[in-house]
């Protein structure tokens, strides 16, 4: 084998994957280079990022969310504060933790232990598909298993912005009928985005007007399609992690947080598994052990997805009162405590009452933990040098980082 594990897609999930591996001869894949593709608002709980040590990566910490109806804002003090964070940064945090090997290269296929890339084949003991909404390897082998019906949608562009909280408007009517708007200042910048609950796309008029209501200008658009139900977590050997394996959120369009999440719990159980002496049997005991890990979350994604359906069908009367009674802070805090504590922290803590379906001898407490070895390595705070790997096998521009050398 070429390497133990070869990871395609190297955003949140992967690199998470990635930073669970040191030691370990891991190949990632991507066709940017690291830190390099933001599509998204990069708005998160503190904790998720103080759990991973990755707090370096804060621009802006938010105490309250915002929520602006027609004719009235709801305000939601948070006890346990949300962040926006700068993307580039937080990838260079995950990716100096790796001591993976980076080849820029789309992955098109995969066939068992070998993936074939633009830039030639390669061969791992096991394979990841961390390439978000598409899944490019996991739908090469499952086709029809990205359903158009389960993506939302969404497009931002960056304005100059002052303001505090994470805002979202939710108006039906004016601005659009299944999906909301937000505003997520980061400093003296804001990413004020649109997104579709239906995947509609053709939003940029809209995010035009709405713009115009805040009296700014758009400047620049990104945008992309992210899902809002479960897909498989394997497909044959195959694992898949992040937007790859349907893991965002429902309503709330949170993907950063279980990417980061089942990103560090799947490279835990591969670390376990390539520990082990007969590698084939420990992987498909991986493969066992990350199916029930994601299974035993299942609940708590249908109720969001159930949630985003039945949101744009309620009466705009309906929705106010709810969020009315959101605002008691007795409800409030009741509410936020499940949505925050009862899901993926970032911290890996199996064995809650969202794990029904995992025997005791597969969970472990408290997170993957870099080792001694790693903590003393790596270098948290200091921006990746990469250069060019002459000894590469392949004719790919391999990149290594010179971390080994440091
Ligand atoms: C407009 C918008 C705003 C959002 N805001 C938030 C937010 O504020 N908070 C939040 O929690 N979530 C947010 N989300 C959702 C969140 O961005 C995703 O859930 C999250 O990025 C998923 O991470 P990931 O690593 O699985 O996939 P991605 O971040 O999509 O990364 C996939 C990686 O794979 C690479 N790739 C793709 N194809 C290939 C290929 N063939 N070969 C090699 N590499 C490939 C890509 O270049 C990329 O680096 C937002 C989404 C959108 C669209």
């Amino acid at each position: 084998m070429d390497y133990d594990v070869i990871i395609a897609g190297a955003s949140f999930a992967g690199l998470a994957v990635a930073a669970q591996l040191r030691g370990k001869r891991v190949l990632l894949l991507d066709h940017k280079p690291i830190g390099t593709g933001q599509t998204s608002a990069c708005g998160t709980p503190v904790s998720v990022l103080r759990a991973l040590d990755l707090e370096a990566a804060i621009l802006h910490v938010h105490h309250r969310l915002v929520v602006h109806t027609p004719g009235r804002d709801f305000v939601y003090p948070v006890t346990e504060p949300f962040c926006t964070f700068d993307y580039q940064r937080l990838c260079e945090l995950l990716w100096q933790r790796s001591d993976a090997e980076l080849v820029l290269a789309g992955a098109l296929d995969v066939d068992g232990s070998t993936v074939r890339t633009s830039q030639g084949s390669f061969r791992g003991a096991a394979v990841v598909d961390a390439t978000g909404w598409r899944a490019v390897l996991g739908s090469r082998l499952r086709p029809g298993m990205v359903r158009r019906e389960r993506l939302n949608f969404g497009l931002e562009t960056t304005v100059a912005y002052s303001g505090d909280g994470l805002h979202f408007w939710y108006d039906p009517r004016g601005l659009l009928a299944m999906g909301v708007t937000w505003a997520f200042p980061t400093g003296a910048l804001a990413r004020i985005g649109i997104g579709s609950y239906d995947g509609r796309t053709q939003l940029g008029p809209r995010l035009e007007h709405f713009l115009g209501q805040l009296g700014r200008q758009r400047n620049g658009l990104d945008g992309t399609y992210f899902p809002h139900a479960l897909r498989e977590p394997t497909v044959g050997d195959l694992f898949l992690v992040g937007d790859a394996a349907g893991q965002c959120l429902g309503l709330t369009g949170e993907g950063i947080r279980p990417a980061l999440f089942f990103g560090t719990h799947l490279g835990h159980l591969l670390r376990q598994a390539l520990d082990h002496s007969d590698h084939s049997v420990a992987l498909s005991q991986a493969r066992d052990a990350y199916r029930r890990l994601v299974a035993g979350y299942r609940p708590g994604y249908e109720l969001l997805c159930l949630a985003q359906r039945a949101l744009p069908r309620l009466p705009l009367r309906l929705v106010q009162a709810v969020m009315a009674a959101i605002e008691q802070p007795a409800v409030r805090r009741a509410v936020l405590a499940r949505y925050i504590g009862s899901f993926p922290r970032g911290v890996p803590t199996v064995g809650h009452r969202y794990h029904p379906g995992i025997p005791a001898d597969r969970r472990w407490e408290g997170r993957p933990r870099m080792s001694a070895r790693d903590s003393a390595t790596a270098r948290p705070g200091v921006p990746a040098q990469p250069r060019l790997n002459a000894a590469s096998e392949s004719t790919a521009t391999t990149i290594r980082d010179n971390r080994e050398s440091a």
